[in-house]
């Protein structure tokens, strides 16, 4: 009876690991998820806010788009 187990080694400790709420990024706006090896870039080029206490992302694209609207979005009832 020699059960083949696997190696334990290759197992990097993620200080993330677990349900973190955080960790789930999902665009507000688009409903966009960056790939899991692309998750630690999204959380530097997406927008974080917090709605309700929960928080919200917006992904780089319609960040993007966001900040356009805002510039261009100057209405003329504002004037
Ligand atoms: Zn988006």
């Amino acid at each position: 009876m020699d059960a083949p187990s696997t190696p334990p080694t290759g197992r990097t400790p993620d200080p993330e690991a677990g349900p973190d709420p955080d960790a789930e990024l999902v665009c507000a706006t688009c409903g966009a998820t960056p790939a899991p090896e692309q998750r630690a870039a999204a959380r530097l080029t997406w927008s974080r806010g917090s709605d309700g206490g929960r928080s919200r992302w917006t992904c780089d694209r319609c960040s993007r788009e966001h900040l356009r609207s805002i510039e261009g979005k100057l209405d003329p009832a504002w004037w």
